[in-house]
């Protein structure tokens, strides 16, 4: 049985998982809107990983013989006042979501939970690459600012973004 601290955590967190891919959905709507679709592709695809981040906590916290409780999920923002604003609200979160895995490995080592700080790692490594990855566009949309050949050469390349399912 997990202890009822990092239950309560972790069903927190699959709570935090959703709210981002519902956030990414409504990010995908603005940029659908502005008929930017390969940036939607691109939230699109965020949407699915988060969504997948949820599932791996669930599962998790279910194989321990934890409760899954579901809670409501926050309204998303719906408005931003350019591609550049979504972005760094992208980066900013993804800072969010890395300091609430590490609080729960804070917990973890507390409760001298061995399992679950392990499980946690692969979600270490995930954020590295979360931050990186929206660090990246963000950069790249501050170079092309004001040009939109360039913004248009940028929603082409994230048009290839496909989702794959991590190797757990
Ligand atoms: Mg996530």
């Amino acid at each position: 049985m997990i202890n009822p601290k990092l239950e309560k955590a972790i069903n927190e967190q699959i709570n935090a998982e959703l709210y981002s891919a519902y956030l990414y959905l409504s990010m995908g709507a603005y940029f659908e809107e502005k008929g930017l679709a390969g940036f939607a592709n691109w939230m699109r695809v965020q949407f699915e990983e988060e969504q997948f981040h949820g599932l791996k906590f669930f599962g998790y916290l279910a194989e321990r013989g934890g409760r899954v409780l579901l809670d409501a999920i926050d309204k998303p923002e719906t408005e931003w006042d350019s591609p550049i604003a979504v972005f760094t609200e992208v980066v900013k979160h993804e800072a969010h979501v890395t300091s609430l895995i590490n609080n729960l490995i804070d917990i973890s080592i507390e409760e001298r939970d061995h399992a679950t700080k392990s499980f946690l790692n692969w979600f270490i490594d995930e954020q590295v690459e979360e931050e990186a990855a929206a660090a990246d566009i963000l950069n790249q949309l501050k170079l092309v600012e004001g040009d939109g050949r360039g913004l248009l050469m940028l929603d082409r390349e994230l048009a290839t973004r496909v989702f794959t399912p991590p190797v757990a």
